[in-house]
């Protein structure tokens, strides 16, 4: 069994992000800037948004936090997108999900630019990733093509079990899957929560992508011998262990699945840190207007 170490990864690609910076502020060109939009205060978003900004640091970007009480308006949140869209000196911005019930999600998606839309998430984006144009692809299923490419992990002629289907992760992961393209090229089946049966799916595939926000769901005897198995689960349960009272828990169980997967990414430290890599990435690409000239 090999273990994915996507913050090795994640850190590679930051080194060669940083590289990049310094090329093009010695060609006098502008640092990328990335914003983040923030509303309320749930630990899980304020702490994902925390490693967005620190990455930026790292990588010698620009960043910018704009916070919002939970109670914010619909139209105060539109007009803060509207304002980033014009904003000249912001390459790219992402609206941290999910937001609260008042506000209607899509609207706000879809309210950001295209060009700016470094998360992937706009309708635009989206569809283009499916015609294969040029697009800001979503940031967790990016990163796991990268995982899956800097292994070397065969993906032609692969079954493929992608469970979860959301918008941002399994949907556009069984999409990706399925291209003709280096890592692509499996059978994919997108296994949701009216799956019946999933063992059945799950035992005959060579590739698992679990990606549904249930710690440990994925037991040894859902696996074949030698899965390349992903787990893309961040589910926040308490725990006395660590200082901030919660751990992160994957959808995997981990302990009892590992031996029997070729390669397995663990959590924390598998996909996570390669979401985040991927976001800089689209930034860079926003920054030097790679996707939309
Ligand atoms: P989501 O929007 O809640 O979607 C969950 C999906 O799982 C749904 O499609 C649901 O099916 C399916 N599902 C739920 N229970 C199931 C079951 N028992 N059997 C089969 N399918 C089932 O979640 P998400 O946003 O995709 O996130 C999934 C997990 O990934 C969460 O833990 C999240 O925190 C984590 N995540 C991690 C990263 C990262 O960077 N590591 C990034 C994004 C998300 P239905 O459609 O039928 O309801």
């Amino acid at each position: 069994m090999q273990l994915i170490d996507g913050k090795k990864i994640s850190l590679e690609i930051q080194e060669t992000i940083a590289e990049e910076v310094k090329t093009l502020l010695a060609q006098g060109k502008k640092k990328p800037h990335l914003a983040a939009i923030l509303v309320g205060n749930d630990g899980g978003s304020e702490t994902y948004v925390a490693s967005k900004i620190k990455t930026c640091e790292n990588v010698g970007f620009n960043s910018t936090l704009l916070r919002f009480p939970s109670d914010v308006s619909e139209e105060k949140l539109l007009q803060a997108v509207e304002d980033l869209n014009n904003n000249d000196d912001v390459d790219g911005f992402i609206v941290q999900l999910p937001l609260p019930k008042h506000i209607n999600e899509h609207k706000v998606i879809e309210a950001v630019k295209p060009s700016k839309d470094v998360d992937g998430f706009h309708p635009i984006n989206m569809g283009r990733m499916v015609l294969n144009l040029p697009a800001y692809v979503s940031a967790t299923p990016y990163g796991i093509v990268q995982l899956l490419d800097r292994y070397n992990i065969e993906t032609s002629g692969k079954n493929c079990v992608v469970i979860g289907r959301s918008h941002i992760v399994g949907s556009p992961m069984s999409i990706l899957l399925a291209k003709n393209t280096k890592v692509g090229n499996c059978t994919v089946t997108l296994c949701h929560s009216k799956t019946k049966d999933l063992k059945s799916f799950t035992t005959k595939a060579d590739i698992i992508v679990c990606a549904l926000g249930s710690p440990e769901f994925l037991k040894a005897d859902m696996v074949k011998e030698g899965a390349v198995v992903i787990d893309v689960g961040t589910t926040r349960v308490a725990s006395s262990e660590t200082k901030s009272g919660f751990k992160l828990k994957g959808d995997v169980k981990f302990d009892e699945v590992a031996p029997k997967c070729s390669y397995i990414t663990p959590v924390p430290g598998g996909v996570g840190p390669m979401t985040i890599a991927s976001l800089i990435m689209n930034t860079l690409l926003a920054a030097k207007k790679e996707i939309y000239k």
